[in-house]
């Protein structure tokens, strides 16, 4: 017994012992949930609640904001000084601005009126549903602003509250945060949108009451997101319910504000209005890191992506200088770059935040790139360009490779991340998947070599969160490897044009790390240190034991499958850019060190310059179009128009390059007689193919190339050679061709048999009809330009080809053309071919398909049924092999129905199959023993015109006896790299030097890239201090899976150092050099290795 009161069990009253007075009733939650929000939304009770009281004074008009406005003609973007040197004319609130892409300069002369100088806090608010920037009189970027309500305001300084007139500009860009549609924003933006600017006003907040906004939202959420039955919840119905009672009981009054902030704190604790809530240190589960997607272009092109990156990044380091504990991270070099070039100071001013530690550069590549597409050679060039230039403008090179938005990622990243200083990788987009969950958060992801890294995919789901109290409860709600380590990164800010993190959110974050601190239940998040350090607990704890998951291979992204093949165009650029580079260093590596040769006698004196500035040009300009919108093809129609015109610079200084390497290696252009026709092999093994004579004549003339790297040498044919192709119409429309490995015969313009005459077998599988060109409805769920659906199988339709006839009749070349209409619009004329037998290793099947393509929502695709069985098909992807499932078994399997693959695709048994290889494709799928390569697309979003006009493609059906091998693997680099014919007056003595680096070994090993290295003296750019010497890089690759053991040689050159260095370049380890000429080489499965060879 105990604990009674005396005065209620006290007997002398005559009363029952009481409590309370009256009745009390439960508060029905059903009807207090809906209640909150009376307290602060708008509609009918909004002049009555707190939101009023938000805004205590208002200025507008042109007394106060005087506007004139200067409007640059032909959608030009000038600079601030340009812009400003016009003359500006009146103009007022209401009125309208366009059209869409153009660009307007305000100059705003504001003063603030006597009742509103006494005031505490001012702010300038400015709305026309566009983006904008706020620059001073000066010139100096200020602040950027995104209409919409997204980010209006800019707090005026204290100075300005003197009723005298102050200047400054707004720049008005007319597009809002996503390009320029109405409405739906992936349709494709119209060119005559409007904005009308609504709002230019001086404005005064009452911060208590913002504040108290802010807490009651969160406390609120608390009540309705917390488990019913908890007493966290409860308890937030009753602050929140008492913070109503108290205001409305003083209408409102400044005080009673005052008061329901303090019981507020009932809940938040006394901390939430300073940094100080984050003090302690208490463990935290949640690492919330501010960021601003930006996509480099997509529904606005790359010169829109330069401002909207000045206008978010101005934004965080203004956050930076008023929340000491804000930490924004941001990724993509080329963006920093632009920034740099564009807007110095505000680059400055992102420097200093970089050093202070709260702006953090991340990623380490060029741009947040597609995986998928570009060839090894390029992902290790994100990086080595990215790398660069992190390290050369902050110091520090990056450790976590950040792509939270692209479309599935490569199985060789873990290793090319490795090589490139990255242990971490981070992304979410395979929360997207649409048929299976991917069942990891924080999981060890292997490469095909065995590489790996810690890889982290937001349990959030987002990253662009509005750091929500939700998205804190579902840091831990969605988990999936909770069984390993429970931390997680919030990735939180407006992306794309809505600038990043606001206030808003730092002030929300403030609060939610409160209640963990106070009432518990949600977990304790911190904002900040970094990412870095996030990770680097990971990998503590990995070091110190713990065994996260693993998942091996590719992170097969289940949606975005049609991203492989829309945008034709732009991707046969990707391809043929990677290999005009290619040839571009191979090339002027030589020529820049062909003095050191021996035999060399012509040009000690030469002026030659390797051509580092042009590479870089040309590199910094592929890599920028391999953006996660760019070369998937799932940006607007302006975009494709700047990568066209990029593309076409590439080229011509990819061909000057090479015509200057050539020039400097004594090829001559010239046909005289002193000189002997060669073709150029820049691949590193020996070619015989047939090529067609630059001579003018009735019938094409031919001659067989034929040798080693370098120049090799031409014979022409004459009209005998003793492996002919023949072809024969047996009957109408009905042509057999044949060499002496292959019969073919084509029927209608399909093939219907595939003979391989040495392994006497039928290629193809019965009944069956290859070159079959397939057309399918194409409408996915939504994302037109980006997804394909599984459905769309279902309306497959063969196109029924029309007339076909013989154009090449032999010896040396056979040839049949069948021209199809598709609709009566689109026609396709695809030309089969067969060539006499050149060589011993290769026999193809040549295929050059001309469309012209103007359909609606189609996809067109070509088949090839063969008689091979597997469950599993390869394709090539960077730096090897990916195997996938050739059936449905599962639904993991089901959703690779569409894959990419690089130059071949290849369906095997033990000891036969067949390859497709292709010169600009990345889209396939093999279906039991059907394979398909996927062509053209049609979709109307976002780009109305995505794939309509011509285009030549060309691929080739490689039947091979035995499995899988180089023979496929070298014919893709033949197929996509063909000879070119030159004059050369001394080629024998060529030779020598353009096959001087070659490997001895293995045929699946290959050198992928020679070029110089990156800061030797007399190339360097001056990224970094030049070093002194020469060095030729060499990159080489295990193609087949399998530990390869080998000698790199260099022939005569004076090498005096062999050096294995990352793909930075840096040394790793030094090789032994053996005799005068070689190096042993050891490379795992699918091992890159890079080599550095120090030149005497
Ligand atoms: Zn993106």
């Amino acid at each position: 017994m105990g604990g009674e009161s005396k005065d209620i069990m006290s007997s002398s009253s005559k009363e029952y012992p009481k409590l309370v007075e009256r009745p009390v009733g439960k508060k029905i939650r059903g009807i207090y949930y809906d209640r909150l929000r009376q307290f602060d939304a708008g509609g009918q009770y909004e002049k009555y609640n707190l939101q009023d009281k938000i805004n205590e004074g208002r200025a507008s008009g042109d007394k106060w904001v005087s506007l004139e406005v200067y409007s640059p003609p032909d959608l030009t973007r000038p600079t601030f000084k340009d812009a400003t040197s016009h003359k500006f004319k009146e103009t007022h609130v209401g009125e309208s601005f366009g059209p869409s892409w153009s660009t307007h300069w305000f100059r705003v002369t504001l003063t603030v009126p006597e009742d509103l100088q006494k005031k505490d806090h001012l702010e300038f608010q400015w709305d026309a549903n566009n983006e904008g920037m706020i620059w001073t009189e000066k010139g100096e970027i200020v602040h950027g602003l995104t209409g919409g309500g997204d980010r209006t305001e800019w707090i005026l300084p204290k100075s300005w509250y003197d009723g005298k007139p102050h200047v400054f500009y707004v720049e008005m860009a007319c597009n809002h945060m996503f390009g320029n549609a109405f409405g739906d924003n992936i349709q494709p933006p119209p060119k005559d949108r409007y904005y009308q600017l609504w709002k230019a006003d001086i404005v005064a907040v009452n911060l208590d009451a913002r504040q108290l906004h802010i807490d009651y939202w969160i406390v609120g959420d608390a009540a309705r997101e917390f488990p019913e039955n908890s007493w966290e919840s409860h308890k937030a119905f009753d602050v929140c319910n008492r913070i109503m009672n108290t205001f409305i009981a003083a209408e409102g009054s400044k005080d009673s504000i005052k008061e329901c902030r303090k019981i507020a704190q009932e809940y938040l604790g006394k901390l939430v209005d300073t940094s100080k809530q984050y003090e302690g240190d208490q463990p935290y589960l949640v690492t919330a890191i501010g960021q601003c997607h930006i996509d480099t272009c997509w529904l606005w092109p790359w010169a829109e992506t330069k401002r909207k990156v000045a206008r978010s990044w101005s934004n965080q380091c203004d956050l930076m200088d008023r929340y000491p504990e804000y930490r924004f991270c941001c990724s993509q070099a080329q963006q920093y770059k632009w920034l740099e070039t564009y807007y110095p100071s505000l680059f400055d001013r992102v420097k200093e935040k970089v050093k202070k530690g709260t702006f953090h550069p991340i990623g380490g590549s060029w741009v947040e790139h597609d995986t998928n597409m570009p060839s090894g050679e390029s992902l290790v060039r994100q990086f080595l360009y990215g790398q660069r230039f992190f390290e050369s403008h902050f110091g520090e090179r990056c450790q976590t490779f950040w792509l939270p938005d692209t479309f599935g990622y490569s199985a060789q990243l873990p290793q090319i991340c490795r090589l490139a200083g990255m242990t971490r990788f981070f992304t979410q987009k395979l929360s997207w998947n649409n048929i299976n969950k991917f069942p990891h958060t924080t999981f060890n992801w292997v490469a095909l070599d065995g590489s790996q890294v810690m890889c982290h995919m937001t349990p959030a789901e987002t990253y662009t969160a509005e750091a929500h109290f939700g998205d804190l409860k579902r840091s831990v709600e969605n988990h999936k490897s909770l069984d390993q380590d429970a931390s997680s990164l919030l990735v939180y800010g407006k992306g794309d044009g809505g600038g990043g993190p606001t206030w808003e959110h730092i002030e929300k974050l403030r609060r939610e790390r409160a209640i963990a601190d106070t009432v518990g239940l949600l977990p304790r998040v911190k904002l900040g240190p970094s990412v870095d350090d996030f990770f680097a607990n990971l990998e503590k704890k990995a070091a110190e034991g713990t065994e996260f998951v693993t998942w091996y291979g590719e992170l097969y992204f289940e949606l975005h499958r049609g991203t492989y093949t829309t945008q034709a165009n732009n991707k046969r650029n990707n391809r043929q850019s990677e290999f005009l580079l290619r040839d571009v260093e191979y090339l002027s590596t030589l020529a820049s060190i062909k003095d050191l040769l021996k035999d060399d006698t012509t040009s000690r004196k030469s002026k030659y310059k390797y051509p580092k500035k042009d590479i870089d040009f040309m590199w910094e300009g592929v890599l920028l179009c391999q953006f996660h919108d760019c070369l998937p093809g799932s940006s607007i129609e302006m975009c494709y128009d700047d990568s066209d015109e990029l593309y076409e610079k590439i080229y011509k200084a990819g061909e000057t390059a090479t015509i200057d390497a050539l020039k400097e290696l004594g090829f001559k252009d010239k046909d005289d007689l002193d000189t002997e026709l060669v073709a150029l092999n820049t691949l590193p093994w020996n070619r015989t193919e047939l090529v067609q004579l630059p001579i003018k004549s009735e019938r094409p003339k031919y001659a067989i190339a034929s040798g080693t790297t370098g120049a090799m040498q031409v014979s022409e044919l004459t009209a005998a050679t003793d492996r002919p192709a023949s072809i024969k119409e047996l009957e109408k429309g009905v042509f057999q061709l044949s060499n002496s490995k292959f019969q073919v015969l084509v029927e209608d313009g399909v093939i219907t048999s595939l003979f391989d005459k040495e392994a006497k077998r039928e290629v193809l599988a019965k009944g069956a009809k290859a070159n079959q060109f397939v057309i399918f409805d194409d409408k996915p769920l939504y994302w037109q330009a980006w997804d394909v659906e599984v459905y769309h199988f279902e309306s497959r339709k063969e196109l029924k080809p029309g007339k076909s006839y013989a154009v090449e009749t032999g010896p040396h070349r056979v040839s049949v053309t069948t021209e199809t209409q598709i609709s009566s619009q689109s026609w396709l004329k695809s030309t089969i071919s067969l060539d006499a037998t050149v060589d011993d290793v290769y026999g193809m099947i040549t295929v050059d398909t001309e469309v012209e393509w103007r359909e609606t929502m189609k996809f067109l695709k070509v088949e090839f049924p063969v008689d091979v069985v597997n469950t599993e098909a390869s394709y090539e992807s960077q730096y090897g092999i990916v195997r996938r499932p050739t059936h449905y078994n599962t639904s993991w399997d089901m959703a690779k129905f569409e894959v990419c693959c690089h130059k071949w695709a290849d369906l095997s048994e033990s000891n036969y199959g067949v390859s497709i290889l292709n010169d600009s494709k990345y889209g396939f799928a093999t279906i039991g023993n059907l394979m398909r390569l996927s062509l053209l697309r049609a979709p109307k979003a976002p780009d109305a015109h995505a794939d309509m006009g011509r285009h030549h493609i060309r691929y080739a059906i490689l039947p091979h006896a035995g499995p899988l091998d180089h023979r496929t693997v070298r014919a893709g680099y033949n197929l996509n790299n063909p000879l070119k014919l030159h004059r050369h007056p001394n080629p024998a003595q060529l030779t020598s030097m353009l096959s001087a680096i070659r490997i001895e070994g293995p045929p699946g090993l290959i050198v992928d890239c020679v070029k110089r290295a990156e800061d030797d003296e007399d190339i360097a750019v001056g990224l970094f201090p030049p070093k002194k010497g020469r060095n030729i890089i060499v990159r080489l690759f295990d193609s087949l899976g399998g530990r390869s053991q080998g000698k790199l040689t260099w022939g005569d050159l004076p090498v005096k150092k062999v050096a294995i260095t990352n793909v930075l370049e840096d040394d790793l380890e030094e090789l032994e050099i053996v005799g005068k000429n070689a190096v042993e080489i050891n490379v795992r499965a699918f091992e890159v290795l890079t080599l550095k060879l120090q030149l005497e």
